[in-house]
């Protein structure tokens, strides 16, 4: 009677081993810790991504306000206002900052005048310390979660998918809605810092670049916490 089942358990042994070698051989840019930061089924482009160049020197990406190096690594996702934004990873808040009103902006116009009250940093953000040497940076919302607002004050963690905010336009955006997010080096009491490369582990980024680094003008589906889970 036990013959069997020891085929059956030898069976099930070589299935959990082909199986496990499968998805070793796939762990690479899955192996990232970071989703996008939207809730899953929901998708958006990369109005602009990290800076590149071609091999003539010309800018290709992030041409217009990444090409430096706090920024070099930056994403700017076109996230309608009121779109809720999710921790692409856990950490605790380092920093947040909700008090401008939702239309706290410089417009285009404001902004080619160089009559601008409005400074890059008047803006309503959320920075999530990951606890080694990262942190990412949640920057333009409209509103910032009453729960992270409270988690800065008593450093209880944050989870990945948990809501930080809504997205908007506050800060030196031309009043276009949009999430800039980008990771960065933790330093104490500063919010924004020199941006570091990061990928992501979402099935539709890693389909389409195996770096897992979204491009500038595609589109890509989240797989981050479904909304009704996120908290
Ligand atoms: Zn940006």
């Amino acid at each position: 009677m036990w013959k069997p089942r020891v085929a059956i358990a030898g069976a099930v042994a070589v299935i959990l081993v082909v199986v496990l070698g499968i998805t070793v051989t796939h762990i690479g840019a899955e192996a990232s810790p970071y989703e996008l930061p939207w809730a899953a089924g929901e998708l958006h482009s990369v109005l602009q991504g990290n800076s590149r160049f071609d091999d003539a020197n010309q800018c290709i990406s992030g041409c217009s306000t990444h090409n430096d190096d706090s920024m070099r690594f930056a994403f700017d996702f076109d996230l309608p206002e009121g779109t809720p934004v999710l921790a692409a990873r856990a950490g605790t808040v380092a920093l947040a900052n909700g008090s401008w009103p939702g239309d706290h902006c410089v417009s285009a116009a404001e902004a080619e005048d160089g009559g601008s009250v409005v400074l890059g940093n008047e803006t309503n953000f959320v920075e999530i310390d990951h606890g080694d040497g990262t942190s990412a940076l949640y920057l333009h919302l409209s509103e910032v979660s009453a729960s992270i607002e409270r988690k800065a004050k008593t450093g209880e963690p944050v989870e990945q998918g948990e809501v930080l905010g809504l997205s908007g336009k506050t800060g030196f955006t031309q009043c276009v809605p949009h999430l800039h997010f980008q990771v960065q080096g933790s330093v104490r009491a500063d919010w924004f810092t020199t941006s570091l490369p990061a990928s992501f582990a979402d099935h539709d980024v890693i389909a389409r670049t195996t770096d897992g680094v979204p491009v500038e003008g595609q589109s890509y589906d989240s797989d981050n916490v479904p909304i009704a889970e996120s908290r």
